[in-house]
């Protein structure tokens, strides 16, 4: 068995069933284990806002001492150009897989740590998991004889922390392919009983938002953290002059647009009615000031919002606030279906 005093072990936590048993066959062993889940505005966002809560409940469930790191500004620049390409949607696994393993191993010694592992299996997923895509994340990431997959270590070529013996290569799992049997049965042996399906949770991978999000950094390749998730929030448009127009569809929304509203955007917000709320914005000129939208495209965008709005048949005003200037805007008549259709980005 691994001695005392030897290296932890920082294991990247996505959440799913692999991640979490990868973390306890290494704590069964008595590596010290600290598990980080990376966040960017396309994954991890279930936990955005409430990471202690989070954090607890990991320990409380699993007994997984948990950090939540947001990588998004190392993300955005490889989505761009993922030098391995993209999956069936805008999702760049390989590449995203490589980037995770070098942030992990820029923190080994913040951690104390001395490799890093994760849950992926030989096999598991057609293109992601196969030997040669597993060999090519560990050479791209620089990680090589430093990156464990504690349950398919077995069919894989020894790494140092199994060479030096601080992880027991014989007591490892050997689980290859597509069948979830070993990984249930080791589930059940550490009574974990709650936890996530596999697969879903990345919107990069989805093919709708996906889909959005490849139009999106196609038409503005300088697209920031914030814009991001505001290309994931509410109903879309684009309007004449490269204004983009965002409004909610509730009032979780109004209130996450709100949160989002940025120098240079004009935020829109109904004064008395239960209507959507709208941000416009030109992330062409992102902070700038000076450039405001036209007269003629706050109307178009207060006649959207109305058209939106089932409780406004007297029409809608709503307060306009751009660069700290309060001002308002009184929609008589909604835009009509054809108008609204013509400027929805994807309806
Ligand atoms: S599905 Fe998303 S989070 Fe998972 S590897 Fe692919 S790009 Fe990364």
């Amino acid at each position: 068995m691994p001695g005392h005093g030897q290296p932890g072990c920082l294991v990247l936590y996505s959440g799913g069933l692999d991640s979490i048993l990868a973390c306890r066959v290494l704590q069964e062993q008595g590596i010290r284990v600290t598990a980080v889940r990376f966040i960017t505005p396309f994954f991890g966002q279930e936990v955005a806002g409430r990471e202690d809560e989070f954090k607890r409940s990991v320990w409380e469930k699993y007994s997984i001492r948990l950090e939540i790191i947001d990588i998004t500004d190392d993300y955005l620049p490889m989505l761009r150009n993922p030098p391995h390409g993209y999956g069936k949607n805008f999702n760049p696994c390989i590449d995203c897989k490589i980037l995770m393993v070098q942030k992990a191993l820029e923190l080994l010694p913040a951690y104390h740590a001395g490799f890093i592992a994760t849950g992926e299996v030989i096999g598991q997923r057609p293109m992601s998991q196969r030997r040669d895509t597993l060999n090519c994340i560990t050479n791209d990431s620089n990680a090589a004889g430093l990156l464990l997959r504690p349950l398919c270590a077995r069919s894989l070529k020894p790494t140092i922390p199994e060479q030096k013996g601080w992880v027991a290569r014989e007591s490892l799992p050997h689980i290859s392919g597509r069948g979830r049997k070993i990984q249930i049965e080791l589930a059940e042996k550490y009574g974990i009983t709650d936890y996530p399906n596999p697969g879903g949770g990345c919107v990069l991978a989805d093919p709708i938002q996906g889909r959005r999000l490849r139009r999106y950094f196609s038409r503005w390749p300088a697209m920031d953290g914030n814009d991001c998730y505001l290309a994931l929030t509410g109903r879309q448009f684009h309007l004449r002059g490269g204004w983009w127009l965002v409004i909610g569809r509730d009032k979780r929304e109004n209130k996450r647009l709100s949160s989002l509203c940025r120098k240079g955007d004009m935020f829109l917000d109904s004064r008395n009615a239960p209507a959507p709320s709208g941000i416009l914005r030109n992330p062409g000129q992102a902070g700038q000031l000076d450039i405001s939208p036209s007269e003629e495209t706050v109307s178009l965008s207060a006649s959207i919002i109305l058209h939106y709005c089932r409780k406004c048949s007297d029409g809608l005003e709503l307060l306009t606030t751009w660069g700290g200037v309060k001002g308002s805007v009184i929609a008589e008549q909604a835009a009509s279906a054809e108008t609204v259709a013509r400027f929805a980005l994807d309806e």
